[in-house]
């Protein structure tokens, strides 16, 4: 037999994300309808460590998140950006 009793339990909550760039706040609370939810799933996180010889600083810690109204200007014009790359490169395996 298991035996159970109640007990209360302390996580950490996602409650918003900040743009590093512009400093634009985002709602990531889980509500029924949250607008900021879809610019939520467009940010871009960095987060990596520099190696020997990295322009960082060898075993720097580098995070930034980016959302992608600030993104955009910083890569477009050196991205390739391709709307048929997805379908592209999708795998299609026939038995
Ligand atoms: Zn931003």
């Amino acid at each position: 037999m298991k035996i159970f009793k109640k007990k209360k339990i302390i996580r950490k909550v996602l409650t918003a994300i900040v743009c590093d760039r512009c400093g634009k706040s985002y709602n990531a609370e889980e509500e029924e309808y949250n607008e900021d939810i879809l610019e939520i799933q467009e940010f871009l996180h960095i987060d990596f460590v520099g190696g020997y010889n990295s322009v960082f600083g060898d075993m720097n810690h580098i995070k930034a998140d980016i959302c992608q109204h600030c993104l955009k200007p910083l890569i477009e014009n050196f991205a390739r950006i391709n709307s048929s790359d997805y379908r592209d490169n999708a795998v299609c395996v026939i038995e």
